[in-house]
């Protein structure tokens, strides 16, 4: 694949980096650098129009946004906090699933007024309660909510749920589907416009990466 403009792609190490990988392999590139033992932040790839920014997940649609990258891969749950702001969403890339859910200790209530809900989710969760017709009280956390209800810090959590057994360790149960979650491709709306021959043909690919296409067709 032949890219006439240079293309930078934003996405997080761990499941996400692991999971794209062989995505962006169908499209040709390779990275020169493995995160997990590199420290540094911009990866070289294969191609020399095309470099991978390795930053924090929740940061991915920001540095999109502002066109710092021209593309990123973010969890569905880090683009309903984010709310898509200057950003397209063209590919469910099919990866990182999972769910978020509520879930509490065994015998907790989804109902009563004014339930504390501890979260990294804050605007998921407090929508969610709102359609419930609900006014909560959200406690913002940025990990490790299993263990808010086990130290009356909340009643209930929002979380994502993949096995549940994290959940099931700490005690707590699923008890309310919010949103079924995967990893998305975004892409931003100058870069769309500006460099739309390279970002049509790396979206192609990458769709025919996730459905399983090796034809090209
Ligand atoms: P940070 O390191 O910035 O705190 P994080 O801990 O959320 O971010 P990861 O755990 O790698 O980073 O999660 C990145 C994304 O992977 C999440 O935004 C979500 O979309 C997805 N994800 C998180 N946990 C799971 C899981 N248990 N199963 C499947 N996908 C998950
Ligand atoms: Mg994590």
């Amino acid at each position: 694949m032949n890219f006439d403009k240079p293309i930078t792609i934003a996405l997080s190490k761990g499941r996400i980096f692991e999971q794209t990988m062989p995505l962006l392999a169908h499209a040709g590139i390779e990275p020169q650098d493995d995160p997990e033992t590199s420290r540094k932040l911009i990866l070289e790839t294969n191609h020399g129009n095309v470099k991978l920014l390795v930053i924090r997940a929740t940061d991915v649609p920001t540095y999109v946004q502002w066109g710092a990258a021209d593309m990123g891969v973010a969890g569905k749950d880090v683009l309903l906090e984010h709310g898509g702001e200057g950003l397209y969403e063209p590919l469910d890339l099919n990866i990182a699933r999972c769910r978020l859910m509520v879930a509490g200790a065994e015998g907790a209530s989804l109902d009563g007024d004014r339930l504390r809900i501890a979260t990294k989710y804050v605007n998921s969760a407090r929508r969610h309660f709102a359609a419930r017709g609900q006014q909560v009280e959200i406690i913002k956390l940025y990990g490790s909510m299993e263990l808010a209800p086990l130290v009356g810090l909340s009643d209930l959590i929002v979380d994502l749920v993949e096995s549940g057994n994290t959940l099931k360790a700490n005690g707590l149960i699923p008890m309310e589907h919010i949103a079924d979650i995967s990893s998305r491709l975004v892409v931003n709306k100058a870069s769309w416009k500006m460099k739309h021959s390279a970002v049509m043909a790396l979206i192609g690919e990458l769709r025919d990466a996730v459905s399983g296409r090796t034809d090209g067709a």
